[in-house]
């Protein structure tokens, strides 16, 4: 080992003692209140797993979630906007923590994908041929769809965190404020309350992190992008017929749509666009698309429900500081797929975090900053992958447009 070598482990280890001391000031004590901003994936579960852990090491904390949205109403205003497919490896990771998704949740088991092209379509099966990847609605189904008796995802989570003891606060939280070192939720109508920990799971379709901005919190917002869902309600029998019990990916070449995919859930099916400030010019391409007009004929199906969400492109590097820690999409999560996976992932590590090392931005960094760096390393990968595919596409000498201006994928591979 070289001298600077050692100078630099001694400084790492110098580094390690400070932080060590800064994180045992900060602790969570017995008796301790936790407030949770949101309660979609990411917050029920943070508060799951900060409960169950501190039950662990005989500790009391009281956790107050603050989530103005009622999961039981139909239509956007109960929904977190989505196109609620729940991996099949989440759905095992989930049974394995004790969380079993009940049969009620699950609008459809889904068996496998089929990836729609424009030179033919593949079905890829789950692995064991068992309907295990399931399809929910995050809130009480689509705005027409009151008479189907759907059960929402986002509340099953809720009520669970509920079960385990924390406590719902039906406010919107408007700002943070500092008092004595300790974070005040400041609601809308002024009120203040102080906590000894914040979690901040406010997703990317709230300006919560924004709104903090020059209040002596430092965190940054994601980068982000608009996406579409609708929600069709074809003929009945139609879903099944066209559909089965199958997830269809479109990969289109069509400029701005990433994917797309219509996702059967019973009676309904959920068309979700994700790329780049999706639009309704790229959504009329989309839906009038000869490979999606065989597969399932949605332009003739009236849309019952719609909404045009962000969703998280790009996340942030140091979601938490002293006695806060954002988790889920409001800090960072996987690109373009199992937002619900990265909720759960950063929920679960931010919660151990704060119960067995501590509550201080070291602490957070040392601990919980390895899971955000494992993600955002994943979504470097698929940065790459998505600029090499534009410089070859930029690169390729220039053909002569089809009438319809799509080129098909065999001439990009070509
Ligand atoms: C088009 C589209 C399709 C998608 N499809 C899938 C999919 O199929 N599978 C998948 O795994 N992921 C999917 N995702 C991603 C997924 O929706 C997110 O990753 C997931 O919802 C993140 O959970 P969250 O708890 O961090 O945030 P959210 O689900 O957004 O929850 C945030 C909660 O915070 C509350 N809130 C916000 N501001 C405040 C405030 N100031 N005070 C109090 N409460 C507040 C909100 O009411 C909300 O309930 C999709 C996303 C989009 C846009």
């Amino acid at each position: 080992m070289g001298l600077g070598t050692l100078g630099s482990a001694a400084s790492d280890l110098v580094a390690d003692a400070a932080d060590r001391s800064d994180s045992e000031d900060l602790e969570l004590h017995d008796g301790a209140h936790v407030a949770v901003i949101g309660g979609g994936p990411a917050g029920s579960l943070f508060s799951y797993f900060l409960s169950t852990s501190a039950h662990t090491v005989g500790l009391s904390v009281d956790v107050d979630i603050f989530e103005p949205r009622s999961f039981s109403r139909s239509g956007p205003g109960g929904c977190n906007h989505c196109g609620g497919i729940i991996s099949e490896s989440l759905v095992q990771i989930l049974a394995a923590e004790g969380i079993a998704l009940p049969q009620h949740v699950v609008r459809r088991a889904i068996e496998s994908y089929v990836v729609h092209m424009d030179v033919g379509s593949v079905r890829i099966a789950s692995p064991v041929d068992e309907r295990r990847i399931a399809a929910v609605y995050r809130g009480n189904g689509p705005r027409e769809g009151g008479d189907v008796g759907v059960e929402s995802f986002d509340g099953f989570l809720l009520e669970m965190a509920v079960e385990h003891g924390a406590r719902v606060i039906r406010k919107l939280v408007v700002g943070i404020d500092w008092d004595g070192g300790l974070p005040r939720l400041r609601e809308a109508d002024g009120t203040t309350t102080p906590y000894d920990l914040v979690c901040i799971a406010t997703g990317v379709n709230s300006n919560f992190v924004r709104l903090l901005e020059g209040s002596g919190v430092e965190l940054e917002a994601p980068e982000t992008t608009r996406t579409y869902i609708c929600e069709f309600r074809p003929e009945s029998g139609d879903v099944a017929r066209r559909l089965g019990d199958a997830m269809h990916v479109f990969l289109l070449d069509i400029p701005r749509l990433e994917f797309a995919a219509p996702i059967p859930k019973g009676e309904f099916v959920t068309m979700c666009l994700l790329g780049s400030d999706v639009d309704q010019e790229l959504v009329h391409e989309f839906l009038t698309a000869p490979e999606v007009r065989r597969c399932q004929p949605t332009d003739q199906v009236p849309c019952v429900c719609a909404c045009s969400p962000l969703i998280n492109v790009r996340g942030v590097r140091r979601p938490y500081a002293d006695r806060l820690v954002v988790v889920g999409d409001g800090g960072v999560t996987r690109l373009y797929k199992d937002g619900i996976g990265a909720a759960y992932r950063t929920a679960k590590s931010a919660a151990t975090t704060a119960v067995y090392q501590g509550i201080s931005e070291q602490a957070f960094r040392r601990t919980y900053g390895p899971t955000v760096k494992a993600i955002s390393f994943d979504n470097t990968i698929g940065h790459r992958a998505r600029m090499t595919r534009g410089r070859d596409d930029a690169c390729a000498p220039a053909r002569p447009a089809r009438p319809d201006r799509r080129r098909t994928t065999a001439d990009r591979l070509r």
